[in-house]
């Protein structure tokens, strides 16, 4: 059987040495277009606060892993997939042949269409290429503008923070991470941020980007040296035109990570596979969802049946030492009751969403020890029965609900 896996980050490193595992005797191949060894982009913060080297970034201590499990990590860029001839096309003109393929080619950043935005002081933050640039342009000292304060700007904010840098995010949604929290516990991180000497604008977007800095919609200009772009991301997909690989916000998949396509499968950010909250098809661009998308995938790819229950809507930050987190369905739904606890003194918050007497979503600020339990009893559908109630009183027994409803004696 000969495996060929398109990506070589968590997603593709994942699934080889699942096939591997499963088996012994199987070719097993990794094309990647970056010239690192299979690394993680969410230690790349890390590397921005000198936390660790560009090293402790890979995914595998060893030089020698992937050899060792006779997986072969090539650096390739694919240009084609043609499934009737069960072969792939390079953008060097080279073929190779699969039996199983598994697109795990993760996004890549969606640059904002401004005017200045090709300009040598702009960047992303996205690729260990993107971090040295970041890294030689950012003195300490230096005027950072970072567009974009979504789950990655908003992680990206900090290690700009603990760089030192005079620094200033522009969302152009009404608040901080629109897409992971609401509007209280998005101010709490917001006055957090301000209270750090971070500059935040909200609800004005950038109009163009200039040698010197930012101008908004209102007409503020925004001094900086450097600007980062963090403002969504797009699937890296390109490749699949032709393929009948069917695509909507990433590529299709069914519960054994199918596409549309026989013999092709996908996983990681790519994907668009089962929501565990909603039951629907969602892209969510984790590492710990294309992690075990990667695992997964590949256990169905050898033939053995293995659906997925879903994976979940989850982010956690940690903003210059506030904590926040979403879990599930953070917006609750229609006809759901919900509970609140509001101290903004304290730079705390949490929200809790009920359907029935199950919990299926969170918000939570400041409140870093309930952020296992919240996750545990959204999985886990708990139901919560009296403890639904006693919880819209008092949110913060959570732990007692959970010791409550999941202990089995
Ligand atoms: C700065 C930053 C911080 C993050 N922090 C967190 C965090 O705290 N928590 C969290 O859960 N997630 C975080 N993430 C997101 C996380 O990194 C991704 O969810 C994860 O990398 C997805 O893994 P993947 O294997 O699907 O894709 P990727 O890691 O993107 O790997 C895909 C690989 O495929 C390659 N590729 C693409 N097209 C081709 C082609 N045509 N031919 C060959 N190779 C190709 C790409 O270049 C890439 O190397 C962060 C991301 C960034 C950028």
């Amino acid at each position: 059987m000969r495996y060929l896996i398109i990506g070589a980050g968590p997603a593709g490193v994942n699934a080889a040495e699942t096939l591997r595992g499963l088996d012994g005797e199987a070719s097993i191949r990794i094309l990647g277009d970056e010239p690192e060894p299979p690394y993680s982009r969410m230690a790349i913060p890390y590397l921005l606060m000198n936390r660790i080297e560009e090293q402790g970034t890979y995914l595998r201590e060893q030089d020698d892993h992937f050899a060792a499990l006779d997986v072969e990590v090539v650096r390739a860029r694919v240009a084609r997939v043609a499934p009737d001839e069960h072969r792939v096309e390079l953008d060097d003109g080279d073929t190779l042949a699969y039996d199983r393929l598994l697109v795990a080619s993760g996004s890549s950043p969606a640059k904002p269409p401004l005017p200045g935005i090709d300009g040598d002081n702009v960047a992303t933050c996205w690729t260990l290429a993107d971090a040295r640039k970041i890294q030689a342009q950012m003195p300490t000292g230096s005027r950072v503008a970072l567009i974009g304060a979504g789950f990655i700007g908003s992680i990206i904010l900090e290690a700009l923070a603990m760089r030192g840098v005079q620094l200033a995010v522009i969302e152009q949604g009404e608040r901080m991470v629109p897409r992971m929290m609401g509007p209280n516990a998005a101010e709490l991180l917001r006055r957090w941020c301000e209270s750090k000497g971070v500059t935040v604008y909200t609800g004005v977007g950038v109009n163009a980007v200039e040698p010197n800095g930012v101008v908004l919609e209102d007409g503020t200009h925004v001094g900086a040296d450097l600007v980062i772009t963090a403002t969504g991301v797009r699937p890296n997909v390109a490749f699949l035109e032709g393929s009948g690989v069917k695509v909507e916000q990433g590529v299709l998949i069914d519960r054994h990570f199918r596409t549309s396509v026989e013999d092709v499968y996908a996983a990681g950010d790519v994907a668009q596979g089962l929501d565990f909250s909603t039951g629907g098809y969602s892209v969510h661009a984790i590492q710990p969802t294309a992690a075990d998308h990667g695992h997964l995938a590949a256990t169905n790819m050898s033939g053995r049946e293995a659906a997925y229950e879903g994976s979940m809507n989850m982010n956690v930050l940690d903003t210059l030492g506030l904590l926040s987190c979403s879990f599930g369905t953070w917006q609750g739904v229609e006809g759901g009751e919900h509970a609140e606890l509001f101290a903004p003194d304290d730079y705390r918050y949490l929200s809790l969403q009920f359907e029935g007497d199950r919990l299926i979503g969170a918000n939570a600020v400041g409140l870093s020890q309930h952020v296992g339990i919240l996750r545990g009893l959204i999985q886990r559908r708990t139901p919560l029965g009296v403890w639904k109630q006693r919880l819209q009183q008092d949110p913060t027994r959570l732990m007692e609900a959970y010791l409550a409803t999941t202990q089995v004696i």
